[in-house]
């Protein structure tokens, strides 16, 4: 999952990105509200972290402007101590959770996987499909109940497959959710760790659930469209 982090504070901002990069995540970092909303235009974001008080444009100003051009990506506002002012006008220029500055990590995680959750991607934190099983609380993965051991590239290359099980998914659309701006652009890089995957999760004598779709891209699921 690809995370578009708007903070102005480096201190912050790198220690958020730092956590979110641990935790799996894709991270692309932002100094002020234009830089931010030019990203959060560029790119296909799953969740924005969004500060309020950013230099050049408010978090409210670029959250509404994104909003206005119909942009639902699910975004976390943070704000300043007491500012009850800021949140309600937050929540109702479209944010779906705000956190208080400081917070701890781990309330951050869970407050975006609670994000994660919403439709129209897989609901809860419970990921199934087939006997395919991923809880993002625990970051376990098992296939028929037997655990399977993955690195962070490829426990997040699986959860964004999970969270779009049966759509046919492109390459670029695969590699911009899974790596970040760094990311050189040469898809290659998505089907080497599909190789990967495909060793650990369709092992000798399991029904596959990754298919390739010739020309286009991958789709997980018990079924395929083979297109
Ligand atoms: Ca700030």
């Amino acid at each position: 999952m690809r995370v578009l982090v708007v903070e102005d504070e480096p201190g912050v901002a790198a220690f958020i990105e730092q956590g979110l990069t641990e935790a799996g995540y894709a991270v692309d970092r932002a100094r002020d509200g234009e830089e931010g909303l030019d990203y959060a235009l560029a790119a296909d974001y799953d969740l924005l972290v969004l500060d309020i008080m950013l230099p050049r444009k408010s978090g409210l100003h670029l959250l509404k402007e994104l909003r206005a051009g119909g942009n639902e990506t699910p975004v976390l506002l943070l704000t300043a101590r007491d500012a009850v002012e800021d949140k309600i006008k937050g929540l109702d220029a479209g944010a779906d959770d705000y956190l208080v500055k400081p917070f701890a990590f781990s309330e951050l995680l869970a407050r975006l996987r609670a994000l994660l959750r919403r439709p129209p991607l897989q609901n809860g934190t419970i990921l199934l499909v087939s006997d395919l099983e991923m809880n993002s609380a625990t970051r376990q993965v098992t296939r028929a109940g037997l655990p399977l051991e993955l690195t962070p590239r490829e426990y997040a290359l699986l959860e964004y497959l999970m969270r779009h099980a049966n759509q046919v998914l492109t390459r670029t659309q695969i590699a911009e959710h899974v790596w970040n701006f760094n990311f050189a652009g040469d898809t290659n890089v998505v089907d080497v760790y599909i190789g990967y995957l495909r060793r650990k999760i369709d092992g000798e004598g399991a029904l596959p659930l990754i298919h390739t779709i010739r020309g286009v891209g991958y789709q997980l699921g018990a079924e395929h469209s083979g297109a």
